[in-house]
């Protein structure tokens, strides 16, 4: 079987607001995130880390963010063509492991409606995605609470059925 790996990393610096969009769950937090798109670090750091594995390239790549089509956007209709292109290429998600890297919001509570919202993007049942979330003891950008940052990691397998 043909398998690849990928990885993903994406930060969002905190600004003006009461929540952050992580997955696509709306996580109420005393800031906001500065971005183009909706600020979704971890689908972002998902996307690239599917892309990196089909050797697709990039997010910024295939969603730039100079496009005004993309101001605002919502992150999970880009998770959603970034899967379609990788299934378009004959190659499907074995699994994706998630690290969410921030002193806040705590997460634990949304992370149920997180894993529906990728499996259902994604088309792959929840056994296959995992979402979990560390702080940095206080240390780096992280740990001043100056922005969020996610690690994706997946592996993917080229389809041997029609
Ligand atoms: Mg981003």
């Amino acid at each position: 079987m043909k398998l690849r790996v990928g990885h993903g990393y994406d930060v969002h610096r905190f600004g003006p607001g009461d929540h952050v969009v992580l997955a696509g769950v709306r996580v109420p937090h005393s800031a906001g995130v500065i971005a183009h798109s909706d600020g979704d670090v971890l689908i972002h750091a998902l996307c690239d880390a599917l892309f990196g594995a089909a050797a697709l390239g990039d997010i910024g790549r295939h969603f730039p963010d100079t496009d005004p089509r993309y101001r605002g956007a919502d992150s999970r209709i880009l998770l959603r063509r970034a899967m379609a292109l990788l299934h378009a290429q004959r190659w499907d998600l074995v699994n994706a492991d998630l690290t969410l890297i921030a002193e806040a919001p705590r997460v634990a509570p949304h992370q149920c409606a997180m894993i529906a919202n990728l499996c259902s993007d994604l088309g792959v049942d929840e056994d296959r995605i995992n979402i979990k979330a560390t702080t940095t003891e206080g240390l780096g950008f992280a740990g001043r609470r100056e922005g969020i940052a996610c690690h994706a990691v997946v592996l993917i397998a080229e389809r041997t059925s029609p």
